[in-house]
């Protein structure tokens, strides 16, 4: 079957106008003695031709290239022909391609690295990492392309997990591009924390916490992970101050941080600050986590019915399904007869529509899911997912 991409289309008169760069550009380098002397075509000319004809696209490149000498004046020809292949996805023949080229010891060094940069990008492209990073080190040693190798570098270092390496770069990439990298550099110092806490280094832990939130101050994930470390060193008092911090950070991202914080309160006792704090995030944000867990303290500190009231009350203010589904759960336990029935009808109905529905979202590609990303796996940002808001979210 015909491929019908643009590319695909674009790709017989690529081949038309290398063609034509092969015949001039000989007849050019050739040195004869008169303007009459005549160019002559060789059989694998034809035979090119006769590929191109019959639509064998692929073969009638390969004699082409064949014919073709890699010098100055057809090197840029060269690389763009195994550019193409790459974004046809045809990795290896780009790989060939660009690997012709660097074997010719007559190149200028400009156009040496020219080639090794798009090998660089072939290999990348084909999953060869370690091939990949040598490369784009190389080019950066020879201070080429200083900039673009650094970014690729950066995502083959996040891609391996190799977050000193990553943090590193990021740093070279801000003096090379004049951009600022510490959203990511942050979000790096976070994953080496959270591999020295599960490897049971916490005051490793909390220094490369403290070196995230140094760089970023307003790292929700460096507050929530510090939060984590807090708790497990029996340090509530401090886990509160980390966990309180987000709402300045990302009010967006309190809902992330409402249960942990309780839970300290809660261990430390102090019911005050769990009821005052509720109110005050209830009253500004109105999230229905927030709704959920006033409701939850209220069945333990009055009754069922209590918290059920309140939340029809948050329910006729903000509608939303989390909140309508809790409310059906409560009621089931004081309802009877047909009207039980129905109840039971509508849980599993709500139960349904939240199964289906994510709850977090990304503001840069609107990749959607049910669990909290920090890296998008849809399009690659740092901290761009964020809870849905409305009647199907927060
Ligand atoms: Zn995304």
């Amino acid at each position: 079957m015909m491929d019908n991409s643009p590319l695909f289309i674009a790709l017989p008169f690529f081949i038309l106008a290398f063609m034509l760069g092969v015949f001039f550009g000989r007849k050019k380098n050739e040195k004869t003695p008169s303007s009459s002397s005549s160019y002559t075509l060789s059989s694998d000319y034809f035979k090119g031709l006769n590929y191109l004809l019959n639509e064998q696209t692929d073969k009638a490149i390969n004699v082409f290239v064949g014919m073709l000498e890699v010098g100055e004046e057809t090197v840029d020809t060269h690389i763009s022909l195994g550019n193409l292949y790459r974004q046809r996805g045809e990795v290896e023949q780009a790989i060939k391609i660009h690997q012709n080229v660097i074997a010719k010891p007559s190149l200028s060094l400009a156009k040496r690295n020219d080639a090794l940069y798009e090998l660089a990008r072939d290999f990348m492209n084909a999953g060869l990492l370690d091939r990949a990073e040598n490369l784009f080190q190389e080019l950066i040693q020879k201070q080429s392309h200083v900039a673009s190798a650094l970014k690729y570098l950066l995502s083959i270092f996040q891609q391996e997990h190799d977050w000193q390496n990553a943090i590193l770069t990021a740093k070279k990439l801000e003096s090379a591009s004049n951009k600022s990298y510490t959203l990511q550099v942050s979000h790096f110092y976070c994953e080496l924390a959270l591999i020295s806490k599960k490897n049971g280094n916490l005051k490793e832990a909390l220094k490369l916490v403290k070196r995230a939130l140094g760089t970023d101050k307003q790292s929700v994930r460096a507050s929530i992970i510090e939060g984590g470390i807090q708790r497990d060193l029996k340090n509530c008092k401090a886990a509160t101050r980390a966990y309180r911090r987000v709402e300045q950070q990302d009010s967006l991202m309190i809902s992330e941080i409402l249960e942990p914080l309780l839970l300290c309160y809660k261990e430390l006792k102090n019911y005050k600050e769990i009821k005052s704090y509720l109110n005050h995030v209830l009253h500004k944000y109105e999230g229905v986590t927030s709704v959920l867990l006033y409701a939850q303290q209220l069945q333990h500190s009055i009754d069922d019915k209590a918290a059920a009231l309140f939340i029809v009350e948050s329910l006729r203010k903000k509608p939303s399904i989390r909140g309508l589904s809790s409310l059906i759960d409560m009621s089931l336990d004081f309802t009877k007869g047909t009207a039980h029935d129905n109840l039971v009808i509508l849980q599993e109905i709500t139960n349904k529509l939240l199964e289906d529905k994510p709850i977090y979202h990304c503001t840069q590609c609107g990749f959607n899911s049910k669990s909290m990303y920090w890296h998008c796996p849809g399009c690659k940002s740092w901290s761009s997912i964020k809870p849905i808001q409305g009647i199907e979210g927060e």
